[in-house]
């Protein structure tokens, strides 16, 4: 995994242009504030720039180190009191480490021999410059009045960074050439310093963590053991952190109109999905290539979706340019207090990825009554509406926040999506509750959940559910479902009364105990079919005739006591794919004027 973002972060600084300073020694800092002095060291003003980024030194540890040129008040100016006494000091002391550079002349002479009109003076205008606090807590560099460049970021003095960036590394290596466990090499050494840091890192506090770190084993479960972290070398070191912190924030504004007809920036991340507010998870492709299956994932269009199973199915020259050697590759975490937590890592060839998605869209495709078209259509969750169908509610219907199942659920789904993967069976039972206790009960996101799981739990010739409705040899249970669906719409045409169903009475009831539950039932169901004879008498009798046909394919008196789990399941399925049916049934009824 490490080695993959490292891999990564290669690849992009081979993209970024030449003339940028790309190099472990240096890194992109923020700066704030100019100081401008003369070519004498004079202090002439500050400068207050809006907040940008800058090329300076690389440190990857701030404590007892200062950064050549650019660093904050504390250091710059001996600004804050006693405190800030060493911090200036190892500023001074880094300067005088390149005092053989002619460009740093007019700053040591700031600091030396002008120092009366130099630092002195500039210390004393510090605060009148900036009478707000927050103003004086950035960056400052210097610059020389008549000049465009600021010194730190002069070619010479960067070129100076890096020759003794090199010349320690080469000190370092000189007495143990160990090899470093990520590229296999021992050009760089590996060192016990902190990496850098990850940015953007969801949950726990807002601030920037590591993801390797030398007392914590956050990922020992994954392909590093133990003090394993110790061997990653200097360069590969930089280059993860700079491929991972690019995957969690890269991506595009765009701009988009509010309902109110507003328009407003919106960004959006490109190799990034959040999952809950903990979670995030992120993905690429070793070439860059465009992955518009991911899109699917989160939007699907049924013409797409059809186009993929239907070119993964024949091995069309579509699907050709997929056999090449790329490789995907997927990274799931989460933030904890100090430390990244590796919840996931996915890797599997373009090829078996694209296979995945289509075999995805397949299971969790289910047939759904459209009121608009006033027929069946094949409907086609989005990946992260499926999780959300397993979520928790407030009483007033809002998802509750609480419920950080949520992420989970979702991570295990994106895994099943991109490697046909088996679901584990807590899940199903999370969402028969949900459709239990859910006043919208089983939704066609509820049933595509169900289907998927049961699908891919099956062992050795179980029941295969298929989108819609079933003919033929069913289980018993996803016949009960059906019956128990029949005896629903009965109820409605007799009460004509929505809020008097009997799902919310008997649904969880009928689950769990079948063949008491029938008994009640059935005996409820005599009482509405006499009335309903008499007020809608035709009706009343396709209806008769509708359950009586369901009712033959089963010993009614012999149901079993209980349902196990994958039996409600089918029940659940049972029940979603006969009111689907109705819903189409009842409207051919009605154009034919039976109503
Ligand atoms: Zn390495």
């Amino acid at each position: 995994m490490i080695k993959e973002l490292s891999e990564l972060g290669k690849y992009r600084r081979k993209q970024q242009d030449e003339n940028e300073w790309v190099h472990d020694a240096l890194k992109s800092e923020p700066i704030s504030i100019e100081l401008i002095i003369d070519k004498n060291g004079s202090f002439q003003r500050f400068e207050p720039i809006e907040k940008k980024q800058t090329i300076s030194e690389a440190i990857t540890a701030k404590k007892g180190k200062a950064r050549l040129l650019l660093d904050k008040a504390e250091e710059v100016l001996c600004y804050g009191g006693e405190d800030s006494k060493k911090k200036h000091m190892l500023f001074v002391q880094k300067l005088d480490e390149y005092r053989h550079l002619s460009e740093l002349y007019p700053v040591m002479a700031f600091y030396k021999d002008s120092k009366t009109n130099g630092m002195e003076k500039a210390l004393k205008q510090f605060e009148a410059t900036f009478p707000e606090e927050r103003n004086r807590k950035g960056n400052i560099g210097f610059r020389i009045q008549t000049e465009g460049y600021r010194i730190h970021e002069k070619p010479a003095v960067l070129k100076e960074v890096i020759k003794k960036y090199e010349a320690f590394q080469a000190q370092l290596l000189a007495g143990k050439p160990k090899k470093c466990a990520i590229c296999g090499q021992n050009k760089h050494p590996v060192e016990d310093i902190p990496h850098g840091m990850i940015k953007k890192v969801p949950g726990g506090q807002a601030r920037d963590r590591a993801l390797v770190s030398y007392n914590e084993t956050a990922f020992e479960s994954y392909d590093l053991k133990g003090n394993a972290n110790s061997s990653i070398c200097t360069n590969c070191a930089r280059t993860y952190v700079e491929g991972l912190n690019w995957l969690l924030s890269t991506g595009n504004e765009s701009i988009i109109k509010t309902n109110k007809g507003k328009k407003k920036p919106v960004f959006r991340y490109t190799n990034r999905k959040n999952f809950g507010s903990d979670t995030a998870i992120v993905f690429w492709t070793r070439h860059n290539a465009e992955l518009p299956e991911i899109d699917y994932l989160e939007a699907p269009n049924p013409d797409d979706v059809a186009r993929l199973i239907e070119s993964v199915a024949s091995g069309t020259k579509r699907d050709s340019h997929y056999l090449d050697s790329d490789q995907f590759y997927s990274f799931t975490l989460s933030g904890s207090v100090a430390r990244i937590v590796v919840r996931d890592w996915i890797e599997t060839s373009l090829y078996d990825f694209r296979r995945s998605i289509a075999q995805w869209f397949k299971d969790i495709a289910i047939a759904e009554y459209d009121r608009d078209l006033k027929k069946l259509k094949m409907h086609y969750a989005r990946l992260y509406d499926l999780a959300r169908s397993c979520q928790r509610k407030n009483s007033d219907g809002s998802f509750d926040k609480e419920d950080t199942s949520l992420a989970r659920v979702a991570a295990y789904l994106w895994r099943a999506a991109l490697k046909n993967t088996a679901l584990p069976l807590w899940m199903l039972t999370r969402v028969l509750q949900r459709a239990r206790l859910d006043k919208y009960g089983v939704t066609a996101d509820r049933a595509a959940l169900i289907k998927l799981i049961l699908n891919r739990n099956i062992k050795g010739g179980g029941f295969v559910i298929t989108e819609k409705i079933e003919q033929g040899n069913r289980p018993v249970a996803y016949i009960c479902g059906q019956i128990f669906a029949k005896l629903e719409s009965i109820q409605y045409a007799t009460l004509r009364d929505l809020n008097a169903g009997i799902r919310e009475r008997y649904f969880t009831y009928t689950m769990t105990s079948p063949s008491s539950a029938f008994g009640r039932l059935f005996d409820l169901n005599s009482k509405h079919f006499t009335k309903l004879k008499n007020d809608r008498p035709g009706l009343a009798v396709t209806l008769d005739k509708e359950l009586q046909e369901l009712c033959k394919d089963i010993d009614i008196n012999k149901l079993p006591a209980t349902f196990s789990l994958e039996q409600k399941g089918q029940f659940a399925i049972g029940y979603y794919h006969q009111k689907q049916a109705q819903f189409s049934g009842a409207k051919s009824r009605e154009n034919k004027g039976e109503e």
